[in-house]
Order: structure tokens, then C-alpha cells, then sequence
């Protein structure tokens, strides 16, 4: 099955860019980098492979995540003949060697974390790059970053903290990188890293999500209705609250299927969450990012209309002065912006209301 993150705006993303590569140019639509933030061991890399729907990353209830991680995902064709081989990892630092088997990925991050931060909790900022090639994925690229910590251990240095914060933000100051905030929701939001730092980087929150993690482990008698309607401290793009595996499901090797399933049965029967399913597990999460990419898409498109136009018009020029018949490539240009205007209403109307289209299921 598709995982759910970009399910839904892959084909029309994939349209704009084969459009896009007729025209002999490629990286015109540049979606966002999402990045993660919050405390060590708040959830972070648990939401992304969640997001992503492979499990792959090192996880764990002490540090693990020493290097930023930069994830791009990039879209293959699908083989179709289930053999799986449409689907591995590459890492920048191992060209050209393909990764089938996802849980050699996770080693492989774990030993070139070593490799640059050392075997005793050192920290880098130092990247890992991977892509994972998928013909379920959206092109797109994830940061997975190191929680804040304020204790120093292991072979790490007294200002860890100020190193991690300066780190953090090199990626999320990009007016272009969301900002996912992830709290657990056994901590006070009020001290929540993640949304300290996230608010030092994206004062206005236009682009940052909050994320409560373990609504599982909350203590008996609370729940976190109050904190995913924005009550306790408002967020402008809102708040989801997601159940992932708890390190006994990491050590069972439980999948990220059965934790998806049982995520879904956890909010089922719970009748406090009813009435803000909305803002609950990891699919809502992935569906308020596809509206998120939409509406950057949609923001963007009236910018990559002017500049094909231009195109056309310089290429017109250039074979005018040659004295060449251009009719093909005018052609094709004018087929073209007809059809960035179709998509244009199209984007309109999947924003403005008919927001079930874009449902993940
Ligand atoms: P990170 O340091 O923020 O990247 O956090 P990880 O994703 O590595 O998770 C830290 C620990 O918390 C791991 O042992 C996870 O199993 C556990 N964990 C993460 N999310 C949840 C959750 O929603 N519920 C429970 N019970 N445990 C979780
Ligand atoms: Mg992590």
C-alpha cells in the first residue's frame, strides 16, 4: 500500500513536471523541505518513518539522531512486476550502491554516524544524505535533526546545547523548510523545545506544524484534547496528535504497518477524541501537508506561467533572427500554458472547499 505522506498530490505533481520536462527544464517546482524539531527522544524520527512509511531510521530512547539527516525522496516508475526492486536507498557517501533491504539503511546511517561522530553520543552537524528512490513517494526532502539536549554526556561538549540550537536553525530559519514541532505529550507544552525554537524561527507560524506524540503514555486521568485544539498555546496552522511505536514495538520489530493499525484503534476507542478526529494520527498529519503542498503549488503557479511565457517568447526570437519556422515549439508552448491553466482551476477548487479530494485513504 501507498504511504500516505504526498499520496495524493503525487499525480498532479507529476503531471506539472512532466510538462516541466518537455520543456527541457526540470526543477521548477520546488516544494518545501520539511524538517524536524523538538526535544531528544520527543518522537521526531518515529513521525518522519511514519510519514514516510518504511521503517529505516535509527530510533531509540536515548540519543540516536547525531547527524542531520537530509532525506530526499525522489519518485521512480513503477516496475510492476512485484519484485520490489522499484524501491532502494542511496546514500550520498556510497555512489552508485543501491540499499533494497531498508533495515541496511538504517545501519548504514547508524555506522557513518559513528564514522563522523565518533561511538560515544558525539554530535555533528555534519550531514548524512540519502534518497530514496520509490514509485510511492512524492519528490520531496525530509530533515531528520538532533533533539535538543541540555546535559551534556558521553564525549559531548559543554555548549552542546547552544550547538544543537545553532545546527536546528541553519535548517528551519529557510523561509521554505515547515517546521515539524514535535512534543510528547507526557511533557509541559509550555516548555516545549520544539515550539520554542520553531517560534524563534517562524515567529507568524505560518509554516510550522505542532505534532503531540505519545498520547499513548500521557498520565491516567489527562488527555490532549485541550492541547490539539490549540487551547493551551495556539498555533496557526494547528496541531495533530499522533500514537507511534513505543521502544518495546522497536526491539519486537514491530511494523510500521501494525503501528499505523493499532495508531487508528488507539483513537477509536477513545471517545474524547472524537470530535477532534480531524487533528488525530499520522494520516491527518500526511493529509495536512498534502494541503500544505497544494497550496504552495497553487502559489507558485502563477510565476511558472510568466516564466514559460518568456521562454516561448525569447525562444520565438531567437529562431526569428535565424529566420527558422517556430511553429512547433510555439505549439507546444501554447499547449502547455493551457494546460497550467486547467491546472490552475483545478488547484482553486481542490483549495477552496472541496478539501475531501485530497483525503489520503
Ligand atoms: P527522537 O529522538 O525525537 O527522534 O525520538 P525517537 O523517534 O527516536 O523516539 C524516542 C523513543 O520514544 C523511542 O523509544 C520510541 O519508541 C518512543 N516513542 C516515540 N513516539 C512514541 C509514542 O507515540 N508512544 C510511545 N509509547 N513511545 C514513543
Ligand atoms: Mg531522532
Amino acid at each position: 500500500s501507498a504511504p500516505p505522506l504526498g499520496s495524493s498530490v503525487i499525480p498532479i505533481v507529476n503531471k506539472l513536471q512532466d510538462i516541466f520536462a518537455q520543456l527541457g527544464s526540470q526543477s521548477m517546482i520546488e516544494l518545501p523541505q520539511v524538517a524536524v524539531v523538538g526535544s531528544q527522544s520527543s518522537g521526531k524520527s518515529s513521525v518522519l518513518e511514519a510519514l514516510v512509511g518504511r521503517d529505516f531510521l535509527p530510533r531509540g530512547n536515548e540519543i540516536c539522531t547525531r547527524r542531520p539527516l537530509v532525506l530526499q525522496l525522489l519518485q521512480t516508475k513503477r516496475k510492476g512486476d512485484g519484485s520490489g526492486e522499484d524501491e532502494w536507498g542511496e546514500f550520498l557517501h556510497l555512489p552508485g550502491r543501491r540499499f533494497y533491504d531498508f533495515s541496511d539503511i538504517r545501519s548504514e546511517i547508524q555506522a557513518e554516524t559513528a564514522k563522523e561522530a565518533g561511538g560515544n553520543k558525539g554530535v555533528s552537524d555534519k550531514q548524512i544524505r540519502l534518497k530514496i528512490f520509490s514509485p510511492n513517494v512524492l519528490d520531496i526532502t525530509l530533515v531528520d535533526l538532533p533533539g535538543i539536549t541540555k546535559v551534556p554526556v558521553g564525549d559531548q561538549p559543554s555548549d552542546i546545547e547552544a550547538r544543537i540550537r545553532t545546527m536546528i536553525m541553519s535548517y528551519i530559519k529557510k523561509p521554505s523548510c515547515l517546521i515539524l514541532a514535535v512534543t510528547a505529550a507526557n511533557s509541559d507544552l509550555a516548555n516545549s523545545d520544539a515550539l520554542q525554537i520553531a517560534g524563534n524561527a517562524d515567529p507568524d507560524g505560518y509554516r510550522t506544524i505542532g505534532i503531540i506524540t505519545k498520547l499513548d503514555i500521557m498520565d491516567r486521568g489527562t488527555d490532549a484534547r485541550n492541547l490539539l485544539l490549540g487551547k493551551v498555546i495556539p498555533l496557526r496552522l494547528g496541531y495533530v496528535g499522533v500514537v507511534n511505536r513505543c521502544q518495546e514495538d522497536i526491539i519486537l520489530n514491530r511494523s510500521i504497518k501494525d503501528a499505523l493499525a493499532a495508531e487508528e484503534k488507539f483513537f477509536r476507542s477513545r471517545p474524547v477524541y472524537n470530535s477532534v478526529a480531524d487533528r488525530c494520527g499520522v494520516p491527518q498529519l500526511a493529509k495536512k501537508l498534502n494541503q500544505i503542498l497544494v497550496q504552495h503549488i497553487k502559489s507558485i503557479l502563477p510565476g511558472l506561467k510568466s516564466r514559460i511565457s518568456s521562454a516561448l517568447v525569447s525562444v520565438a526570437k531567437e529562431h526569428a533572427s535565424y529566420g527558422e519556422i517556430t511553429e512547433s515549439k510555439a505549439g507546444q508552448g501554447t499547449l502547455i500554458l493551457n494546460i497550467l491553466s486547467k491546472y490552475s482551476e483545478a488547484f482553486s477548487s481542490m483549495v477552496e472547499g472541496r478539501n475531501e479530494e485530497m483525503s489520503t485513504s
